[in-house]
């Protein structure tokens, strides 16, 4: 097997690196020929925890003995769990549980839609999200997502969508009409080039769905589970949504998503509206069990701030040494972007191609954006060794490309 492999028998949604990994733990990865890469990559915000941590392997090995799965005519006792302890520390009375996040912000959408046809009749469907956003990649997610690239050639798609500009207060003003039935937003758009709401902008969009009585839906699936400093980032903003959506590292990598919503809401759904098999399946919700509770502790949350604020200060301290590259740095907590300078527009990936080379893994968020997601239980040694291998493949690609 080999990345030659993946061409001939894979459908090419995907263009992956030329080595395969093996093997992994913590923030190491290992290839096939034995080279190490430092992994700051967290599989795009997933592994909260880091590769194969010991207590996750235990409680998905524990589960693995007793029971896999027992389909939904039955309920099990890690998904009430699960659900128990989500709840309890969030807004939410209600969890919806699925595989992905493409699969929550569905729910959420049908449930928006659902919601506002039950009491306010079929003329109220109408949703609008940012440009730059990203939702899934189901037909009525990528549409709601705001990325004309992702829906070309998919057409016709879902209807009564529109898509704002982020952070534009203005604009949602003049969007959000009678016949909205949900404004849906990430706190921190992730694939759109990591940039965090200001604080102002969700307030806004809370009071404006609040007069419109439309329903204001957080897509937390990668700026949550921790990823800011806060367990969810509407946290931190003091901005409460009525529908969240959780997925990513919710499974630290072993699939599972979460809706949570209230309980009058949720109400909208009666049985058969809505399901999936696998959602909620004892396995997947054994794993997230033990990640929540890992990362739901105080010195875990102020520590990931803690590591994000290094971080920033060591990509700081790259921007203000390589004069003319980057524009600058910006993100919250432990989710960060290094953002090209206009003078090397759309190179990001030239250099995170040579980081690679020096044993580096890092991330892009567009063209734009070198993006930082890792494990949230990087050290500051992972730090210091990340800015070395940086300054080591910006010198190469620099003297490379001159
Ligand atoms: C990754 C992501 C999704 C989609 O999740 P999948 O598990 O790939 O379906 C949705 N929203 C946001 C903000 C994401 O980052």
């Amino acid at each position: 097997m080999n990345r030659q492999t993946f061409d001939e028998v894979m459908v090419p949604v995907f263009a992956p690196n030329a080595f395969i990994p093996v093997r992994g733990s913590g923030l190491d990865l290992w290839d096939q020929d034995g080279k190490h890469y430092l992994d700051l990559t967290g599989g795009i915000a997933v592994s909260g925890l880091g590769h194969a941590p010991a207590e996750l392997v235990e409680a998905l090995t524990d589960q693995a003995k007793k029971l896999w799965h027992v389909s939904n005519y039955f309920t099990n006792e890690p998904v009430l769990k699960l659900a128990k302890a989500l709840t309890e520390a969030t807004f939410a009375e209600k969890v919806f549980f699925c595989n992905s996040g493409g699969e929550a912000n569905e729910a959420a959408f049908k449930l928006a839609r659902k919601w506002a046809h039950n009491h306010f009749g079929a003329k109220k469907s109408r949703i609008v999200s940012c440009l730059h956003s990203f939702h899934g990649r189901t037909l009525f997610t990528v549409t709601v997502g705001g990325q004309s690239k992702y829906t070309e050639g998919f057409e016709p798609l879902p209807q009564q969508i529109d898509h704002i500009p982020f952070n534009d207060i203005e604009a949602a003003r003049a969007a959000i009409g009678d016949d909205v039935c949900a404004v849906v937003v990430e706190p921190v758009q992730g694939e759109g080039g990591i940039l965090p709401a200001s604080p102002e902008y969700l307030k806004a969009l809370r009071q404006i769905c609040d007069d419109k009585n439309a329903l204001l839906i957080f897509d937390e699936i990668q700026c949550g589970m921790g990823r800011t400093g806060d367990l969810f980032a509407y946290m931190g903003y003091g901005v409460t949504p009525d529908i969240m959506t959780s997925a990513k590292a919710l499974g630290n990598g072993f699939p599972i998503a979460a809706m949570l919503t209230t309980t009058e809401i949720a109400n909208a759904f009666s049985v058969g509206s809505h399901g999936t098999t696998y959602g909620g399946n004892p396995l997947a919700a054994a794993v997230a069990y033990k990640a929540l509770e890992i990362i739901n502790k105080p010195e875990f949350l102020s520590r990931i701030t803690e590591a994000g604020n290094k971080l920033k200060a060591s990509l700081e301290r790259v921007v203000a040494d390589y004069p003319g590259v980057f524009a600058g740095v910006r993100g919250k907590g432990l989710m960060l972007g290094l953002v090209m300078s206009d003078k090397y527009h759309g190179k990001a990936a030239e250099i995170t191609a040579a980081a690679a080379q020096q044993g580096l893994l890092l991330l892009l968020a567009g063209y734009d954006v070198i993006r930082y997601v890792p494990a949230l239980v990087i050290k500051d040694e992972h730090i210091v060794q990340g800015e070395k291998l940086l300054r080591q493949a910006l010198d190469t690609w620099l003297k490379a490309s001159a």
